[in-house]
């Protein structure tokens, strides 16, 4: 008798165990349907670039209104090229006095100061009479500086020339100017991500001109999959991402560039030479939860090259990266390695893995 109950007992709770499964399972397909209903997805274009929002809530479009909103108002403040933006005022009364700024000005350039002082200034967004000499500034068209010029306006960007203060801020001299163009998706990112929280929003998935950022997982439970572009080829990849509430974001000379005299000018400079970086990288990929860190580093590691941006991936905790390098190698530091497959193979890429 004993001996019956001891073997019923276990029988019967695995079958209550089959039945709460298989109850559960039911409740998930049923939620995952229901969250695919609320799908809500819309492509825009602002910060100069195309804008994607893919997110599962019964009131997507209204909040997707308020994201395009809030994106349009950083906009309105960050932008070079919109002459009352706050930095395009901070830029226009260089040498001569300090700009009232808000809070969010104030913290991008917090944090660009952060990561100019972390990087030894290969992020560097008082880099900006260099970005302009190129003319990448704006559409004023691309050309070759010379020497000269490069030389004269190469003192004008370090960046102790910036001073911040919590409502103003001031650069010292005439002709210093800031470029947020290496940070701006990834602040904006991270504030539409915090807004989308706000709202209730726990699935989805936003890109800024591929500063993606994610929130949860698919509706299914599984991460969300993206492709590392083989920067090659813009119809390839090299490799597959897995990831949940992270940022993912790609730096690369080939996302912007002109051609002279059959050579390759990129938007990337190196600050130390005035020229586009040189550093043996074609690409770098960040992941990172803080996608403002994600979008500056992945900028500055481009400029770095991999041994010393290795050195900062072993100081730091809270970044993974993916290189790229022209010698034909896919770099991966240790954790992001068990969430990407490699899938460069057929086109001659080498995969490695770096221990801390
Ligand atoms: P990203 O696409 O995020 O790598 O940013 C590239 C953009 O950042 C360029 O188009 C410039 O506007 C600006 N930029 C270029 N070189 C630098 C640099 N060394 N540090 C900071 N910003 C830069
Ligand atoms: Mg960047």
């Amino acid at each position: 008798m004993n001996i019956k109950k001891t073997l019923l007992f276990p029988l019967m709770a695995a079958l209550l165990l089959a039945g709460c499964s298989e109850k559960r399972e039911e409740a998930q397909k049923q939620l995952a349907m229901q969250k695919e209903e609320n799908l809500h997805e819309v492509t825009t274009f602002a910060m100069d670039t195309v804008m994607m929002f893919h997110i599962y809530h019964e009131d997507g479009d209204a909040i997707l209104i308020e994201v395009e909103q809030e994106i349009r108002r950083l906009e309105a403040l960050f932008s070079i090229t919109v002459s009352d933006s706050e930095i395009a005022q901070l830029n226009a009364n260089a040498g001569i006095q300090a700009v009232d700024i808000s809070p969010d000005t104030n913290g991008i350039l917090t944090r660009g100061l952060e990561f100019a002082s972390l990087t030894d200034e290969a992020y560097n967004m008082n880099i900006s009479p260099i970005v302009s000499a190129w003319g990448f500034a704006t559409d004023e068209g691309n050309r070759v500086p010379s020497l000269e010029e490069l030389e004269s306006v190469l003192p004008l960007t370090t960046p102790d020339g910036l001073v911040l203060e919590e409502d103003t801020a001031y650069l010292q001299e005439a002709g210093m100017s800031v470029d947020l163009g290496g940070i701006a998706k990834g602040y904006t990112a991270d504030l539409v991500v915090d807004l989308l929280h706000e709202k209730g929003v726990t699935n989805g998935w936003v890109s800024l001109g591929g500063n993606l950022s994610m929130l949860g997982t698919k509706t299914d439970g599984s991460m969300w999959e993206l492709a590392v572009q083989n920067p090659i080829d813009a119809s390839d990849y090299v490799g597959m991402i897995s990831a949940t509430d992270q940022s993912v974001v790609t730096s690369g000379g080939y996302q912007r560039y002109f051609e002279e005299d059959g050579v390759i000018y990129h938007h990337i400079i190196d600050g130390k030479t005035g020229y586009p970086a040189d550093s043996g990288l074609i690409s770098v990929t960040i992941v990172s939860e803080d996608s403002t860190k994600a979008d500056a580093l992945s900028t500055a590691l481009f400029v770095m090259g991999l041994e010393e941006s290795l050195d900062l991936w072993r100081m730091e905790q809270d970044f993974e990266a993916i290189f790229v390098t022209e010698d034909g190698r896919v770099v991966a530091t240790e954790g992001i390695a068990d969430r990407f497959v490699f899938e460069g193979r057929d086109n001659d890429f080498v995969y490695e893995v770096v221990d801390k």
